[in-house]
């Protein structure tokens, strides 16, 4: 039999997975999932984890069951590409094909203390680590987030709604928040926040953290705890690799979304080096060219050309429960109605995904 590796079960490699089995796959083909977590983390909520306002079990979903899936639950420790093989601990995994969807961590962007006094929303882990330290957080305390991109403002607007008790300061690197997008987004999330008493520092310039204080521009900012979500980069294992990498560090990858000098092996989602931004929903559309290509590539077909364009809808944010914006087709909407479409996004995500 031959082996279809699949790196990282995030968002690209279960739309990998969910294309594949169980009739598209080669009969002479199986498929080995490696991961560090027994499910499918659903990232995009974990700032719901971190706030409180979700529960473990509500951001995650099993891995498909199928005969032909072989799920392997370790640390992914390197990735021999001369030789196809991949270590897991102790373990060693050979592959025909492999796709690397290992997803990103936090970047730091050079800051002293920013990674050792900061916590982060990255990975499930982390995301419940942040959670016990706010939730441990006596009344009256300040809790300082780094960067106002849509992760987070979502997870201000969602510990503001967890914990009303708390002061807390987002500090945005912008002018206005959302400056890529249409003033009027950018007003609308600016209201909630002030009509909330959430503190935007907008022109912010963090350049040092320690325990308790966060340095931003010339100003110092008592912050009790400080989460990190300025920034993001390829996961470690992956900027190690000896490829070539584009912007961000991510991997550079031809049309078919394979390593040039190594054709059987394909990178998806935030460790690809895309024209768009690093999204669930690129990581999935990419996701659903690569399944094509494979599929190319195992009927003996001749590949097209050129690939279609990589095409999105547009993103969804929430501000709480019952508040939302979204960017659909060139248009702005706001309030209940964004936060409606977010949760039955969601709601489908998690149906179609058992
Ligand atoms: C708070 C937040 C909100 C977001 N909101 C949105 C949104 O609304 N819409 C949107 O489109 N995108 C959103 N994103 C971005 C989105 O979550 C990512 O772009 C997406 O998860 C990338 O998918 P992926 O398949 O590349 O990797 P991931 O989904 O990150 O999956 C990577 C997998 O690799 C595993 N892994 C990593 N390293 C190892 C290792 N060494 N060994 C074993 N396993 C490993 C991880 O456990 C994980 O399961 C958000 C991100 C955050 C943090």
């Amino acid at each position: 039999m031959k082996n279809l590796v699949l790196l990282g079960g995030g968002y690209g490699n279960m739309r990998v997975m969910q294309k594949l089995l169980p009739n598209t796959l080669p009969s002479e083909y199986n498929i080995t999932l490696i991961d560090r977590i027994p499910f499918h983390g659903l990232k995009t909520e974990f700032y719901a984890l971190a706030a409180g306002t979700e529960s473990d079990k509500d951001v995650r979903v099993d891995f498909p069951k199928d005969a032909r899936l072989n799920t392997v639950f370790g640390e992914i420790t390197s990735i021999d590409l001369e030789n196809q093989l991949i270590s897991v601990g102790d373990s060693k995994v050979d592959y025909d094909e492999l796709i690397i969807g290992l997803g990103c961590e936090d970047k730091y962007h050079n800051v002293p203390g920013a990674k050792e006094h900061t916590f982060s929303i990255q990975t499930m882990t982390q995301a419940r680590k942040t959670y016990q330290a706010i939730a441990d957080l006596p009344s009256g305390s300040t809790v300082g987030i780094v960067g106002a991109g849509l992760s987070g403002i979502e997870l201000a607007s969602e510990l503001r709604e967890s914990r009303k008790d708390l002061n807390i300061k987002l500090f945005d690197r912008g002018e206005r928040i959302l400056p890529a997008f249409p003033e009027k987004l950018s007003n609308y999330v600016k209201k909630w926040f002030d009509k909330h008493q959430v503190e935007v520092i907008p022109n912010s310039n963090v350049v040092k953290v320690e325990p308790g204080v966060l340095y931003n521009n010339e100003d110092s900012h008592q912050v009790d705890i400080c989460v990190w979500t300025a920034g993001i980069q390829p996961v470690e294992i992956v900027r190690n690799l000896p490829v070539e990498f584009g912007e961000g560090n991510r991997v550079k990858i031809n049309q078919y979304h394979q390593l040039p000098q190594y054709p059987n092996v394909y990178v998806v989602g935030d460790c690809a080096s895309l024209p768009h931004a690093p999204s669930a929903q690129l990581a999935e559309v990419q996701a659903e060219q690569i399944v094509e290509v494979l599929t190319n590539v195992w009927q003996g077909k001749v590949l097209p050309e050129k690939m279609p364009e990589l095409k999105l809808q547009g993103f969804l944010g929430s501000l709480g429960e019952k508040e939302g914006f979204a960017y659909l087709m060139d248009r702005t909407v706001t309030g209940r109605l964004a936060r409606l479409l977010k949760s039955g996004v969601l709601w489908l995500y998690k149906f179609h995904n058992g």
